[in-house]
């Protein structure tokens, strides 16, 4: 079985993030190719072995076809002392690599795969919701694509799952803030009602679909600083998010439901899984996903 990390070759590295590498292995066995998520403790504060163990709660329970699949997890695998020294996470293969390893390659995809993306993101966000599961790092290099074209939901370091959790109990973030709604910049400005954080997450979907579109991070302009004060401004304040006129109307209006600065009226998970933007290229888009996935 896929019980002892010693059956595992390592064949290659195929990212680093916050605390992790992210290998390509063999499972000598069955020949079957895997990715091995390790997460190593040693001088790590207390921060990131939280975020571990949050990470192979959310891993264990979830089960879909839009979220990355995990096969198994270990502690241990590497270390073997007292305490628990790395975690690793057996995760499903995915051959194209992440969303944003694409747009290096095809800064702006067509419409089509766009539209394919947003709706296996809805989907998974659809399913994690039901699960009280708020992701909370919707971004390019979270977001994974396979052979057959698929995309799925990677990296649960920093999502949670809010039932029966405190709500202000937010963790800190370590990552970078450049997807994160305007609510979780500045939880008290929207009449003091906090958000759940599932709005969030669509926030996050809508830049990264025009991200899509326009070829580069779209909240500032190229030209800009991408600072904390820039960022800021821009997610806070900046009042219109233009889509280029070459856009169509489904794709504009989707992003603004989306990018909707109060989480109250921003457009929700259901909603957007019937715009028009979704449905209008259900039959094409994952033929252009597949196309994407093919020339990586
Ligand atoms: P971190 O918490 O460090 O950001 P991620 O889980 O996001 O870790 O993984 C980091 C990178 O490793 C991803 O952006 C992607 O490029 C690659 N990666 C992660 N999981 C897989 C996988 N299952 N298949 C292929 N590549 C992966
Ligand atoms: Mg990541």
């Amino acid at each position: 079985g896929i019980d002892n990390l010693a059956n595992f070759e390592k064949l290659a590295v195929l990212g680093h993030g916050n605390g992790g590498t992210v290998y390509k292995v063999c499972h000598r066995p069955t020949n079957v190719i895997y990715a091995l998520k390790v997460l190593r403790f040693m001088e790590e504060p207390e921060m990131v072995q939280q975020r571990a163990f949050s990470e192979v709660e959310i891993l264990r329970r979830v089960d879909s076809g839009f979220v990355v699949m995990c096969h198994g997890v270990f502690e241990n695998g590497f270390s073997g002392a007292d305490g628990i020294e790395d975690i690793c996470f057996l995760l499903e293969y995915m051959e194209g690599g992440s969303l944003h390893d694409l747009l290096r390659k095809h800064p702006m995809l067509s419409e089509n795969a766009i539209s394919g993306i947003a709706r296996s993101v809805l989907e998974g966000l659809h399913y994690l919701h039901s699960m009280q599961i708020v992701h909370s790092d919707i971004k390019p290099s979270n977001l994974l694509i396979n052979r057959k074209g698929e995309v799925k939901i990677a990296d649960f370091g920093v999502s949670r799952c809010i039932a029966g959790v405190d709500k202000e109990q937010c963790p800190s973030y370590m990552g970078t803030c450049a997807y994160m709604s305007p609510e979780r910049i500045d939880p008290d400005r929207w009449d003091g009602v906090h958000s759940d954080g599932f709005a969030g997450d669509v926030w996050s979907l809508g830049v990264v679909v025009m991200e899509c579109f326009v070829g580069h991070f779209p909240l500032i302009k190229p030209e800009e600083k991408p600072d904390w004060i820039n960022l800021m401004c821009a997610i806070c304040f900046e009042e219109k998010r233009e889509m280029p006129e070459t856009a169509s109307a489904e794709i504009q209006s989707f992003v603004m439901r989306c990018l909707q600065r109060d989480w109250k009226i921003r457009g929700t998970v259901e909603e957007l899984l019937v715009h028009p933007f979704v449905t209008k290229f259900e039959e094409s888009a994952a033929e252009h996903l597949f196309y994407y996935a093919s020339v990586m």
